[in-house]
């Protein structure tokens, strides 16, 4: 079995009192009884359209908020109080949709050494950790930059550098590359999957980008508070008619293999031009 580094039980989360909530009925919950959890290594794509609950699973996982009933446990730990918090909070890093809102220093690298600072670790460490973090995202070169001259994706690339500066297991990624360019996109899905694969570290990526969901190991759905859809990418994208009814879409190469009525199911370009290769060649 593997191991469970993140465990959702029941989860309900109301933002209103649960008292008001009972008491009106046009007050819904933003989680309801979700059951959600994520192994030690994998690499988790949260989708769902706006306001289906995925900032509040994402900030539940974090101990950003406290659920209003159910537990969430992070390698056991329930985040009970101020400590135990602190104590998730060293184990799960989050990374948010807005670089702008993350970068608190004025130099690259006194920004990534932020989170080891008020870790309390020693000076020389924080160093190495500050120099290891900026190369892994690609960002040695600009450590002595100003953080707001930089594009979107090399900001958002930072606030990486500041999360793996922390050492922290897992990482949780809310909409990473929404308010990127398509460069900037292609910057960060890089360092976020060489993060898995290379150190091993546990992803939980929320999009609303089908295609970048496409190579994560599992894939959530989530609608209206629920956990509506869950499974390897090609079992989800398969189902283009339950996707669309819960607000989203296939990727395009999904899309367009659909549209030209081919059976298999198919995730990225190139299964598209070997399916559409095949089509024509069949044809011939
Ligand atoms: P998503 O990230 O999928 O867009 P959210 O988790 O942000 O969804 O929101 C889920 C629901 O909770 C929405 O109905 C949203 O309006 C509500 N919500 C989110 N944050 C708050 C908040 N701070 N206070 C009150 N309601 C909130
Ligand atoms: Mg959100």
């Amino acid at each position: 079995m593997s191991e469970k580094l993140i465990e959702f039980n029941n989860v309900t989360m109301f933002y209103n009192d649960p008292d008001e909530a009972e008491a009106n009925e046009n007050i819904v919950p933003a989680l309801l009884n979700v059951d959600f959890s994520v192994n030690k290594g994998e690499f988790v794509a949260v989708l769902g359209h706006n306001g289906s609950g995925k900032s509040t699973l994402a900030k539940l996982c974090n101990a950003i908020y406290e659920p209003s009933s159910g537990t969430v446990k992070v390698k056991g730990i329930v985040a009970d109080n101020d400590d135990k918090a602190d104590e998730i909070r060293r184990i799960v890093g989050m990374v948010f949709q807005n670089p702008d809102n993350q970068i608190v220093a004025t130099i690259v690298e006194d920004d990534v050494a932020f989170g080891p600072e008020n870790l309390g670790i020693e000076p020389k460490e924080i160093r190495r950790r500050v120099d290891d973090a900026l190369k892994a995202v690609n960002m040695y070169d600009f450590r002595h930059r100003e953080p707001h001259k930089l594009s979107g994706g090399q900001k958002q690339r930072v606030a990486i550098a500041g999360v793996l500066a922390m050492q922290t297991e897992c990482i949780v990624l809310d909409e990473p590359t929404a308010m990127l360019d398509p460069m900037g996109r292609q910057e960060v899905m890089q360092t976020v999957h060489r993060m898995n694969k290379e150190m091993g570290i546990t992803i939980v990526l929320i999009t609303h980008f089908m295609d970048e969901a496409v190579k994560a190991d599992r894939v959530v759905v989530m609608d209206g508070g629920r956990i509506v859809m869950q499974g390897k990418p090609r079992e989800i994208f398969s189902q283009v008619e339950e996707l669309r009814s819960h607000g989203l879409d296939v990727p395009q190469s999904t899309e367009l293999c659909n549209a030209l009525g081919l059976e298999k199911s198919v995730l990225n370009v190139d299964e598209c031009v070997e399916e559409i290769a095949k089509m024509l060649g069949g044809a011939r």
